[in-house]
Order: C-alpha cells, then sequence, then structure tokens
C-alpha cells in the first residue's frame, strides 16, 4: 500500500485519535480514584499516575492533533502511552494479591493500542509486542513459573489477535475507499475521448507553488484548423479518431515534464514547466512540421494553429490562457497553420 494511502488514513483517523483520548482519559481518573480507596500499597502514586499523569498525557495528544506541526511528537507519545501504563500497572501490582484484579487493563491495553489507538499497524504491533515482553519479564523476576502464567498468555495472545483482525479489516476497507476515490478523481480529470487531462484538472494542477517552483513556464494553445469541415466530410466518429489519432501526436512529441489537456472540441492545451517561450516556439513550429508531415487516418493532412504564452511571475493560469487564446486567434486571423506568441498587452504578436 502506498504512502499516498497511509498519509491519507492517517489523516482520516484523526478524529478517532481524539476521542479514544477523550473517553480514554476520564476512564484512568476514574481508574485512579478507585485504586485509591482500595487500600492499595503507594496510594498517592496510583493517584498521581492513574488521575494525573495518564489522562494529561492523553488531552496533551489530543490537543496536539490539531496543531500539524506537532504530529510526529503526537506519535510519540501515542506510542509510548500504552507502554507506560502497562509498565506502571505492572510495577504497582505484580507480585501483590490483587495482581489478578489488574490484569484486564492489559488485555484492554493491547486491544486499544492495536485497533482502536490510531496507530499504525506497525507501530501498534511494536507496541503490543513490547507490552507482552515486559508482562512475561515482570513475571519472570517476581515469581516463576506463576500457576496462571499460561492464562495470561492465552488471554494476552487472543486480545492481540482479535486486535489485529480488526485493524487489518479496517485497513482494508478504507483501502478500498482509498483506491475507489482515486479511480473516481481519475475519471473526473480525464477526458473521456482522447484520454488527456481536461480543463478542470489543468486548472488544478497549475496553483501558484507549482507555478512558484517551475518559472518560466510556457502555455500553448493548440486548435485544429478547419475541423468542422473534416467532421462535415468524414462523420463525427472519423473526426473522434482523429482527435484521438491527434492527441497521440502532441504526446508522442512533447517531453515527459509537459502537460497536455484536451480543453473541448478540437482545442489543446499544453503547459510547458522551465520553458522560456522562444523555447516553446521552437517546439511548437517542430510541431507544426510534424502534424504536416503525418499520415493521418482517412484524412491524409490536418493542420492546427498555435498560440503561445509565457506566464507572468503573480499571473493566474486564467490570465496566461487568456494570452494564450488570443495569440491563437492571431494565428487563425493569419491564415492559420501557424505558430504566434503573445508578446506584451499591446497586442503585438511574433
Ligand atoms: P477553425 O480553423 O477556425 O478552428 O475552424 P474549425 O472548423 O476547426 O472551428 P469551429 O470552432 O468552427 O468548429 C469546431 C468543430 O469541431 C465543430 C465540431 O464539428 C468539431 N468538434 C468539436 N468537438 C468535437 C468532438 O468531440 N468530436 C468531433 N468529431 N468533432 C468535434
Ligand atoms: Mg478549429
Ligand atoms: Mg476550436
Amino acid at each position: 500500500m502506498s504512502t499516498d494511502f497511509d498519509t491519507w488514513f492517517f489523516n482520516n483517523r484523526l478524529p478517532q485519535i481524539r476521542y479514544m483520548m477523550l473517553f480514554t482519559a476520564p476512564l484512568y481518573i476514574l481508574y485512579g480514584f478507585v485504586e485509591y480507596r482500595m487500600e492499595l500499597h503507594m496510594p498517592e502514586l496510583r493517584v498521581f499516575f492513574h488521575a494525573l499523569f495518564v489522562p494529561s498525557m492523553l488531552i496533551v495528544i489530543l490537543g496536539m492533533t490539531y496543531i500539524p506541526s506537532f504530529i510526529p511528537i503526537m506519535k510519540a507519545l501515542l506510542f509510548i502511552s500504552p507502554i507506560c501504563a502497562v509498565f506502571g500497572n505492572l510495577y504497582l501490582n505484580v507480585g501483590t494479591e490483587a495482581f489478578d484484579y489488574f490484569v484486564p487493563e492489559i488485555y484492554l491495553n493491547i486491544i486499544w493500542t492495536i485497533a482502536m489507538s490510531g496507530l499504525s499497524l506497525r507501530l501498534g504491533i511494536i507496541v503490543v509486542l513490547f507490552n507482552i515482553v515486559i508482562t512475561m519479564m515482570f513475571h519472570y523476576y517476581q515469581e516463576f513459573p506463576h500457576p496462571y502464567m499460561y492464562l495470561y498468555c492465552l488471554w494476552m495472545l487472543s486480545s492481540a489477535i482479535f486486535g489485529l483482525v480488526t485493524a487489518i479489516i479496517f485497513r482494508q476497507v478504507n483501502y478500498s475507499i482509498f483506491t475507489h476515490q482515486q479511480k473516481l478523481a481519475k475519471v473526473e480529470d480525464t477526458d473521456s475521448l482522447t484520454h488527456l487531462w481536461n480543463r478542470n484538472a489543468m486548472q488544478r494542477f497549475f496553483h501558484k507553488s507549482y507555478q512558484s517552483q517551475h518559472l518560466p513556464i510556457s502555455v500553448m494553445m493548440v486548435d485544429l484548423d478547419y475541423f468542422k469541415q473534416v467532421n462535415d466530410k468524414f462523420g463525427h466518429i472519423v473526426g473522434d479518431s482523429l482527435l484521438v489519432e491527434f492527441a497521440q501526436l502532441l504526446q508522442e512529441n512533447l517531453r515527459r515534464s509537459d502537460y497536455v489537456g484536451r480543453f473541448g472540441g478540437e482545442e489543446f492545451c499544453v503547459v510547458m514547466p522551465n520553458t522560456q517561450v522562444t523555447q516553446a516556439q521552437t517546439v511548437a513550429e517542430s510541431l507544426l512540421a510534424i502534424i504536416h508531415h503525418h499520415n493521418f487516418n482517412h484524412v491524409e493532412h490536418l493542420t492546427a494553429s498555435f498560440g503561445i504564452a509565457q506566464m507572468l511571475p503573480a499571473e493566474s493560469f486564467e490570465g496566461v490562457l487568456s494570452r494564450a487564446d488570443q495569440a491563437l486567434y492571431s494565428a487563425k486571423n493569419d491564415g492559420r497553420n501557424n505558430v504566434k506568441v503573445f508578446v506584451s498587452n499591446a497586442s503585438a504578436y511574433a
């Protein structure tokens, strides 16, 4: 499963982490006070640990989920808090007669950690294995073999397995939702005829941060010449197949770093990152020659007109598109089958 999915999954689980912290913190406060009334040894330490330390840690984790820069620390606290809880339980209770009443906390801790806490599956498994090992070690040093050791092991492993199965299924379900969403987003962004990007997708992609990293950016509008006549003469089905053939020709003859989209009808757009307008002009002229020499199915010859503009530093995608469009308009007016560059707002075209 991809890192994209892991990020998406984690972000979707932030509310889960918040709810878990919100419900677990009061549970521990209650736990601390119940213990305090039971005349066990170290009552102050129990109250401090269960009613103050653990709940504070959980509330801090909850707060950190709202601050993106604190997320790594939040994950580290989420990793150590179940270990602290088990360690505290063992330290306070192993070897005492009351220990058996405190064992359920360890089972709950295992299921909580692996299935509910919001820790990644890998980290959850590490914490649980660690907790099982320290539980065994405490027993080993206190009284070994403990008469109920095998029962403890059985229930701890069962808790781990049930937690693991729940976590894996939850992850799988989310993975299928994620892949579905990705497919839908792709369909939404793709032109169904040529499989190029559509206008919406291109507009969304060329946001400000992309632009600032890839300037100079040149934008090229391409429009097939007299395409209506092609449709009228050969029919729409042939027209469609020519559009697909033309889209492939464009893609094959552009760099991998260039983005090609179909803006509707017989109009295409090419965005060329890290490209000066003069370089884009050279590319357009070579495309003109390639189109001229290409043997299209049915019609043999097609021509296209090109309008180019270079993106200004703070310009919007819409702004540069409109200037490339104006250059295209000028190419059409100048007899078609040529390249025009938008030079300045004084409507000069090279
Ligand atoms: P110009 O050189 O001025 O661009 O002339 P043109 O005929 O190409 O331009 P015009 O805008 O007058 O007509 C565009 C034509 O493109 C109209 C329509 O028949 C055709 N067209 C638009 N979308 C599609 C499509 O999806 N499939 C097919 N087969 N034709 C389309
Ligand atoms: Mg046209
Ligand atoms: Mg057109």
